[in-house]
């Protein structure tokens, strides 16, 4: 087993003992958040015929383009009709808008440009340009372009274009289980009444379940186990069935610190453990079987800001995701931040675009790793890397900006 390694061996090892999961198919509703295990490409053209980009009428080439004039209307069509009425000089096809083009269209005037004249004809005040407000073929996908790639997670945009491409299933990764654990003998669950002297409530399992499931799992759980073996070990034994287990609690250096322990006679082994981070140095990491282990601190602070920096990445591999880390962006220190030498810190920040247009960032306050408005109020993580032994006003960091 490592110890006191850096936080980028720390996530390199995470991620080298997470498998991509099995594929699985869903629907389009039931895509949505999930990761593809397969490119999509275009089956067909979209749009698969030319059609009309306004209201108005559909004329062939002209003879001129002197205005006004006035032309017969010859026929119409309107969305999902279609028009086989060759436009032959001197008349033209009233059409609605996505209806297809007739035959020899040149290019559609938009109803604001005419007048009516009459029941069947109608006088063109303004011509626009050859091609004007016609949509060809495949002007949004061509056919057989890929348009989403294996290991991009399907949003709102996503299920539009699949569905604008008439696809109605896709190959999906199955959805990760994650299995939470929190520890600890002073906790309490919320909603079940006062607190005696010593306890406080459980909001780890609450947390961290919920950072799960917005990372795209499904939770196992969450478990509660008291500080000593047996209770430990009861709830080790049911959680054969998770691709990921989280601990919180019970990896530091007290005591009843047995998370480890009761590990290890299940035939865990440890990569690591304590990461040269703040917050989160006590993190432990290995495998049980081939079940990846994250025990992570119990400080609130510490256990969400571990789970979003090593178990969320965790989960985008197993779900064979192209990115498991977050885009980072370059801001600059607007207040100084509390930065311990020797220690990569995940800072708590707000980030907001400054007079210039750049980002300026801040601490949400107190960084203190039980403190966990700090994590409430930042919409941004802030490396300060190991390196640094001050982060002053002005120095430039990399943010990422979090959303859960
Ligand atoms: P531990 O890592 O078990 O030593 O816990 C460190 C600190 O985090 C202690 O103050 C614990 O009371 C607190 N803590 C541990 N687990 C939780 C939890 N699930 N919810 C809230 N606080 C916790
Ligand atoms: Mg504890």
């Amino acid at each position: 087993m490592r110890t006191s390694i850096g936080v980028e061996e720390a996530l390199e090892t995470v991620l080298s003992c997470c498998r991509v999961l099995d594929e699985e198919t869903a629907d389009l509703v039931g895509s949505v958040g999930r990761t593809l295990s397969r490119a999509v490409s275009a089956p067909a053209d979209v749009p698969p015929f030319a059609n009309s980009a306004m209201d108005g009428y559909a004329l062939g080439a002209p003879g001129g383009t002197e205005v006004p004039f006035t032309l017969r209307i010859a026929g119409e069509v309107a969305a999902g009709a279609w028009s086989s009425v060759e436009i032959e000089p001197g008349t033209c096809v009233r059409i609605m808008t996505g209806a297809p083009v007739p035959p020899l269209t040149d290019r559609v005037v938009p109803v604001e440009w005419t007048d009516p004249s009459g029941a069947d004809h109608v006088t063109i005040r303004r011509m626009p340009p050859a091609g004007a407000h016609v949509r060809p073929p495949g002007q949004d996908v061509r056919r057989g372009e890929v348009v989403l790639h294996e290991g991009s997670v399907i949003g709102a945009g996503a299920a539009g274009i699949l569905a604008t491409l008439g696809v109605g299933r896709v190959f999906v990764r199955r959805k990760p289980i994650v299995a939470v654990v929190t520890t600890g003998n002073e906790l309490v669950e919320p909603g079940s009444g006062a607190l005696a002297p010593g306890q406080i409530f459980n909001s780890n399992a609450y947390a961290l379940s919920a950072q799960a499931r917005h990372a795209g799992a499904d939770v196992l759980g969450p478990f509660h186990a008291r500080d000593d073996r047996p209770s430990l070990d009861r709830i080790l034994a049911q959680l054969g069935a998770a691709d990921l287990i989280v601990f919180s609690g019970g990896v530091s250096m007290g005591l009843y610190d047995l998370v480890h322990d009761a590990l290890k006679a299940q035939g865990f082994v440890a990569e690591f453990w304590k990461v040269r981070q703040r917050p989160g140095n006590p993190l432990l990491f290995g495998c049980l079987g081939t079940i990846p282990v994250l025990g992570l601190p119990g400080n609130p602070v510490s256990s969400s800001i571990c789970f979003d920096q090593y178990a969320r990445p965790a989960i985008g591999a197993l779900l064979g995701r192209d990115e498991v880390s977050r885009t980072r962006y370059a801001a600059t220190l607007s207040a100084p931040f509390a930065k311990p030498a020797g220690l990569h810190v995940f800072a708590r920040g707000v980030a907001t675009m400054d007079a210039d247009g750049r980002l300026a960032v801040r601490p949400t306050g107190e960084q203190g790793s039980n403190l966990f408005t700090s994590v409430l109020r930042a919409n941004c993580i802030v490396h300060l890397p190991e390196a640094w032994d001050r982060a002053e006003m002005g120095q430039s960091v990399d943010i990422e900006w979090i959303d859960w």
